[in-house]
């Protein structure tokens, strides 16, 4: 949703795709880049509904293009997935749903989610997770507060700082030591923050998740 991650999700696609088909295949994609300040402000308000609708109408207009399957790339937006994939009849890849299954195969049970507050508190997507039968814990309230604040701040306008991966790997830490086998890396632009070679606590990124999804889909 913020360019930031919509560009590492174009080349994690592309690259999956190239890595699949060989030669110099790459993925036909009709992506709808919106203004994310836009977005943001309508999060910030609550106003769901209005940003149910615009999405709605993009992911309407990716269809008129000719896709074959939606990605709403961003954990946060999926709190209005069933507006969009209402408003389209394509089908949409859900990403909590892909990261479900992609903990699943690693037979774990119990993980932590990182994200933003929205993604770490409400049903939509905690809830989800939960529905496919995980456990799943979230960081304390402060440690919470210095997650979405990195995330709107700092990651989605590009700025990648030490201090940051430090509080990012302390609070996997804390939650590995409260249970969990693995993190999920719930927000599309954490992986930009932390990387797997960061931690030797099991991540789970979504956005690669997501793309690396989206490809074995598309070529079903
Ligand atoms: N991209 C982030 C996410 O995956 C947060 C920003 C947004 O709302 O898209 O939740």
């Amino acid at each position: 949703m913020s360019w930031e991650s919509t560009e590492h999700y174009y080349r994690l696609i592309n690259e999956a795709t190239r890595n699949a088909l060989g030669g110099l295949h790459s993925a036909p994609i009709a992506m709808f880049s919106v203004d994310f300040q836009e977005i943001e402000a309508l999060q910030q308000l609550g106003d769901w509904g209005t940003a149910a609708k615009i999405l709605a109408a993009r992911a309407a207009q990716i269809e008129a293009a000719g896709a074959e399957l939606l990605l709403i790339c961003t954990n946060t937006m999926h709190k209005v997935a069933d507006e969009v994939a209402a408003a389209i009849s394509i089908p949409l890849l859900h990403l909590a749903d892909a990261t479900a299954l992609r903990i699943q195969e690693s037979r774990f049970s119990k993980v932590g989610l990182l994200g933003t507050k929205f993604a770490m508190e409400q049903d939509f997507y905690k809830g989800r997770l939960v529905s496919h039968g995980l456990e799943v814990i979230v960081p304390t309230e402060p440690d919470q507060d210095t997650v979405h604040q990195i995330i709107y701040d700092e990651l989605c306008l590009g700025r990648i700082r030490d201090e940051s991966r430090k509080e990012y790997l302390r609070i996997i830490d804390d939650l590995a030591r409260s249970g969990a086998q693995g993190v999920i890396a719930g927000c599309t632009e954490i992986g930009l923050l932390v990387k797997q070679e960061d931690t030797s606590v099991p991540l789970f990124d979504t956005t690669v998740i997501h793309a690396q999804q989206a490809v074995a889909e598309a070529l079903k």
